[in-house]
């Protein structure tokens, strides 16, 4: 089955009981037992739930994987990912990766002894240099936020496999439209489902998809044993996003290269960051392992004026000046000011959320309208 059938019967079939097309939300927390332990495959909704039994199936159908599991949000997946690891263990990270998931490993597993190596991977070799005895896990992001640097997983991978090291990708930014890390060799596929897999804005959710079976037990332990699953209407809602990724994800891709485009040709335009142009640094890794470049850029104005760039996102219409991405709609956004405030402004600088960046997530809006609005806002 190729990949737009997949998303719309992957692992799909009628709901047993009356044949419905899509899966009742099987809004209860437990199931009739006809004798103690006689049931028909549910007991609690914690453990599992039909609805949600749905979705991680398709989860696992669009991923290339065999297995699915759905949590409350991105950083639920990201932090059952982490329980897999004990006090003394060490991860090396993508080093620009998204905030929140730098947050929970250095403010919550740090603490409770694990090591975190925070590495530049544009140079996949410089990995190596970080592996001991002690590694257990790579964790690889790409395209990176905001800056949509491109981190090449199969050479990644084969250093993880040379180490018998896991490594886990978190593929939110591309979308299996776009890159499938468990068909690069990862072992872990992780979403936050809240972008573009619920697609709608309106769900947070969390995902991971694996092949290896006995890691699939270990994370299902995890997921039950921890408890932080998503509820049934959500998992409806993100199963019914998934049925349009592809013809989402290709307007997305369309209406990205036109907004890049567009930019790069802007007189007050400095740098456009989008990996589909041939003069970014990772261009032929991005050609080579993704099938499509995503609806996700940055930009810098020249003169890289803080409060100009703050204008300019006011000045906005149809782009919502909002946090997250991965919606129908188009957003905004002003790291400097928003998502990277915290960090200090040299730290910031050295990894290119510079004061005048500003972060798009193109939406599927009709591409005359999106780039009438940039060229009102950038005046
Ligand atoms: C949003 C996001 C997350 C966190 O997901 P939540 O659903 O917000 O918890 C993790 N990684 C990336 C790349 C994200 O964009």
């Amino acid at each position: 089955m190729k990949f737009n059938t997949k998303t719309i019967h992957g692992k799909q079939s009628p709901d047993p009981a009356y044949g419905a097309v899509m899966p009742p939300i099987y809004q209860t927390t437990t199931y009739a037992q006809s004798t103690p332990g006689g049931h028909k495959g549910f007991e609690y909704s914690r453990s599992s739930n039909p609805t949600r039994q749905a979705l991680e199936n398709a989860l696992a159908s669009i991923e290339n994987g065999e297995f699915g599991l759905a949590f409350g949000s991105g950083l639920a997946a990201i932090d059952a990912v982490m329980k897999l690891l004990k006090p003394g263990d060490e991860v090396i990270s993508t080093s620009d990766l998204y905030g929140g998931s730098y947050r929970l490993f250095t403010s919550i597993f740090e603490g409770f002894g694990i090591k975190f190596h925070f590495v530049n991977m544009g140079e996949p070799s410089t990995i190596e240099q970080y592996i001991n005895a002690k590694t257990k896990l790579i964790w690889v992001e790409t395209p990176t936020n905001p800056m949509l640097n491109i981190i090449d997983v199969k050479a990644a991978v084969a250093i993880a496999k040379k180490h018998k090291v896991l490594l886990a990708v978190d593929n939110t930014f591309a979308t299996p439209y776009l890159q499938q890390p468990l068909e690069l060799g990862a072992d872990i596929v992780m979403h936050s489902a809240t972008k573009y897999l619920g697609g709608h804005s309106d769900v947070v959710m969390g995902a991971l998809v694996v092949k290896d079976q006995a890691l699939a037990k270990q994370l299902y332990f995890i997921q039950n044993a921890c408890g932080a699953i998503c509820g049934p209407q959500d998992a409806f809602l993100v199963l019914r996003g998934i049925k349009t990724l592809h013809i989402r994800m290709q307007r997305h891709c369309e209406n990205g290269k036109a907004v890049a485009e567009y930019l790069a040709a802007h007189p007050k335009v400095e740098s456009v960051y989008w990996p589909g142009f041939e003069t970014h640094p990772n261009h032929p890794i991005a050609k080579e392992q993704m099938t499509g470049f995503g609806g996700m850029l940055s930009f810098t104005t020249k003169g890289n004026n803080y409060k100009e760039a703050i204008k300019t996102v006011e000045r906005f219409k149809l782009f919502t000046l909002a946090e997250s991405l991965g919606g129908v709609e188009s957003l905004a956004g002003h790291p400097a000011s928003m998502t990277h405030a915290s960090i200090p402004k040299a730290d910031r600088e050295k990894t290119g959320v510079v004061d005048s960046l500003i972060r798009l997530s193109v939406g599927i809006e009709d591409i005359e309208d999106l780039i009438k609005d940039l060229k009102q806002a950038l005046g």
